[in-house]
This record gives structure tokens, sequence and C-alpha cells, in this order.
């Protein structure tokens, strides 16, 4: 009978799949993803980082400079008060409001790098954990990954022996029917599907006693309505 032979086959056919399912679902290479995925969310967080001290760097020397200049027109503003007492009490105040002006600003600036050197500390100190959790990161991938490609290399020797076993029990399958079989698996897996008690056993849906009928005399090859599944009758 031509359906015991497919039957057959598929139970070769979805063992080999389910293994395959269960080497891409190993837990070792499920842990290898992660790692991997951990290290390069690190890798996109230190370029951040990076970007983000180069142009704190670039603020901060440009206020420095400010600074310096502002501090020199302060320096160069006192000698000529000195050298030359205010004439009267309103030159006197307007002289007092500059320095006062100038100090003021100073201060912003003094207060800004302040604020800024606290910035890079931080940054630094978050560069030097990504830095530290990257590299034992890196460790536990690279010991896994030993251990994952070992586990790999057998898995695919295993899995190559028991696609060749599914190979030769394809062989004892009619081409047609493994067509038919092979086109059905692109969208139903288990392509077939004992009769139980007058049900399609992939979809439990009631089968018309017609459709019964003709998978009992075997006359042809019939599909579940609902699931598109072939039909089996093993007999029970
Ligand atoms: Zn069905």
């Amino acid at each position: 009978m031509q359906l015991d032979t497919l039957w057959q086959f598929m139970q070769v056919d979805m063992e080999a799949d389910g293994f395959e399912n269960r080497m891409r679902q190993s837990p070792n290479r499920q842990k290898l993803i992660k790692a991997r995925d951990f290290l390069k969310d690190q890798q996109a967080n230190m370029k951040k980082l990076e970007s983000d001290v180069a142009v704190m760097q670039d603020r901060l020397e440009a206020v420095q400079d400010e600074a310096e200049r502002l501090e020199k027109s302060l320096a160069k503003l006192s000698e000529e008060i000195e050298a030359n007492s205010p004439a009267n009490v309103e030159d006197a105040q307007k002289q007092a409001e500059s320095v006062q002006k100038l100090l003021d600003t100073l201060t912003r600036y003094e207060q800004e790098l302040q604020k800024m050197r606290k910035d890079a500390d931080v940054k630094d100190r978050q560069q030097k954990e990504i830095r530290v959790r990257a590299a034992k990161t890196k460790q536990e991938f690279d010991q896994l990954k030993v251990e994952y490609d070992k586990e790999f290399k057998a898995d695919t020797v295993k899995l190559q022996k028991m696609r060749a076993h599914t190979d030769e029990e394809a062989k004892k399958v009619d081409a047609g029917l493994l067509e038919k079989y092979k086109s059905i698996k692109q969208h139903c897996t288990p392509p077939m599907a004992k009769l139980v008690n007058g049900q399609c056993s992939g979809c439990f849906m009631s089968l018309p006693s017609a459709t019964l009928l003709e998978i009992r005399n075997g006359s042809r090859i019939v599909e579940c309505d609902n699931c598109g599944r072939i039909l089996y009758d093993a007999g029970e």
C-alpha cells in the first residue's frame, strides 16, 4: 500500500526535522546568540560614549580658551584702573560694573567647566564598566563557542545520517506522492494525518461518510478538506 510507505517515510522525515529544530534551539546556541547581541550592544554604547566625549572635549577646550581670554581682560582692566584712578564717582561705578560683569561671566564658565569635568568623569567610569563587562562576556562567549562548535559538529554528523536515512526511505515512495507530500509540508507539518473515529487527527474535523469510504477503499489519495493533510487509514 502506497500510503503505508509514505507513512513510514514521514516518521523518519519528522524525526530528522525535529532533531534539526532542537539543534537550532540548543541552549548553548541561544546563549551564544545572546552573548553576541550583548557584545554588539556594548560596542554601540561605546561608540556613542566616545562621540559624546569627543563633543564634550571640544566644548571644554572652547570654554577654557574663553575663560583664559576673560582672565586676561580682567587683569588688563584691573591694571588700567590702578594706573588711572577714576575721575569721578560715576566713572568709578562704571569700572566696578565692568569688573563685576567679567567676574560673573568667569564664574559661569568655571561652573560650566566643573560640570563638564564631572560629566567627563562619569563617562570615563561608564566606559571602564563597559570594557570590563564586554571583556567578561567575550571570554564567556569564546568558551561557549568552543563547546558549541563541538556539539554542532557532532549533531551535524548525526543529522546527516538521519537525512541519508530519510533519502533511503524516500526511494521507496512513489515519486508523485512524494511531491504531493513535500508541497503539503510547506504549509502543514506533519503532512499526513491518521483517520481516527471518522475524524482527521490533524485538525479533528469529522469527514463525510463518502470520503471515509474512499479512504477505506484506497481508491484515491484523499486530502483533508480542512487542513489539507493526506489522510491515512492505518486500519486500527
Ligand atoms: Zn485535517
